[in-house]
């Protein structure tokens, strides 16, 4: 199976930039926090709404009634924000340089050589829930269903050493993806001593580096998400008269340092970035380029991209339907033997064909 994520957006007629004069502002929050006022009017979910989108936007610095923008520093992070006071629940999101308000969907479907294309899985989320996150949830929702695959194909925003571990010890399903490559400098530019270039001897907790001297410190700790990483630090004098530093560390006195994630998690990081280079992992990964057919199909027949809906749930049931009708179109094509599409080769790949 491989599934892939899309964005979908609000209409952009409910995407409003909300222009209030400061002083019809000032009054307004006067008369509905003015004590004669009847307490049911701030109960009013649009007044409460629209009191949390002034909030955002504007604060009162003393008690004499004038109000100011605030920054974009101090405004709310977009997981909390509401962008579009009719509808909450739409969020701001960034995938690199798509920007948008609304929702995100996750589809997995069977990419089986002999057998129909089916959407097994439609997962709706908040625009702000990343790949990495919805992974979990979709193989929950794939056993609840008894659907799970051995193998998964996903893109490289769900991987992480974390679900290459647990998504076998729980699921007993393989998620095949590339994973994002080391991003030390060392790694990057091709030079100097990365993280392979170190001996890890896991049962007693203490790394080699590449002259032979070994780590004085092996410590657990977390990453700003909370999960565990470790963190490994050789002695300061020795690196500081070390002929080879430069091709070790740029720190002008610091140490070496490195940072790892737990045994069975890091193994599987190396594993996977191993596999990735070889020319059987790359034939099966191929398989899952029909997924990015499949949102094009939703976005042709059913206008995947737009909501029509407001709220996250109507746009989750909206997206069930579009994946029941793809599914009733693609059954139409199985019986009547209509081939797949060929994927779509982008010009350069084609250049690059004819020029082989
Ligand atoms: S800088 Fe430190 S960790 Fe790096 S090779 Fe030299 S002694 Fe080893």
């Amino acid at each position: 199976m491989s599934s892939l994520c899309w964005l979908i957006c609000r209409r952009s007629r409910l995407f409003v930039v909300i222009r209030l004069d400061i002083l019809l502002l000032a009054s307004a929050l006067d008369a509905i926090y003015n004590p004669t006022t009847p307490q049911w009017l701030r109960q009013i979910p649009a007044v409460e709404t629209l009191r949390q989108i002034w909030v955002q936007q504007f604060y009162a610095p003393s008690d004499d009634g004038s109000v100011k923008w605030r920054s974009v520093k101090d405004m709310p992070p977009s997981t909390i924000a509401i962008h579009s006071p009719h509808d909450v629940e739409a969020h701001y999101s960034n995938k690199r340089s798509i920007d948008w308000v609304g929702y995100k969907v996750h589809m997995t479907e069977i990419c089986d050589e002999n057998s129909p294309r089916f959407i097994t899985n439609v997962h709706t989320t908040l625009s702000t829930i990343t790949d990495e996150q919805a992974l979990e949830p979709i193989h929950s929702k794939l056993e609840q269903k008894d659907l799970l695959p051995d193998e998964h194909l996903v893109d490289g925003g769900y991987m992480s050493g974390e679900h290459l571990v647990d998504s076998f010890a729980k699921y007993d399903v393989a998620i095949v993806g590339p994973m994002r490559s080391d991003p030390s400098w060392q790694a990057q530019q091709g030079r100097g001593f990365d993280l392979s270039s170190f001996q890890i001897d896991w049962d007693n907790q203490v790394a080699s580096c590449p002259q032979g001297h070994k780590s004085t410190q092996w410590k657990n700790r977390q990453d700003s998400k909370g999960k565990p990483l470790i963190q490994i630090r050789f002695l300061g004098s020795t690196c500081k008269v070390c002929p080879v530093r430069s091709l070790c560390t740029q720190a002008k006195k610091e140490p070496r340092s490195l940072t790892i994630r737990p045994k069975e998690q890091q193994l599987a990081l190396q594993a996977q970035r191993q596999a990735q280079q070889t020319p059987d992992w790359k034939a099966i990964y191929d398989q899952r380029a029909g997924i990015e057919s499949t949102h094009s199909q939703g976005i042709r027949r059913s206008a995947l991209r737009r909501s029509r809906y407001i709220g996250l749930n109507k746009t989750r049931l909206m997206n069930i339907l579009i994946a029941c009708a793809l599914n009733l179109v693609r059954l139409d094509a199985w019986l009547n033997g209509t081939p797949l599409a060929k994927t779509r080769e982008s010009r350069f790949t084609q250049l690059r064909a004819q020029g082989a």
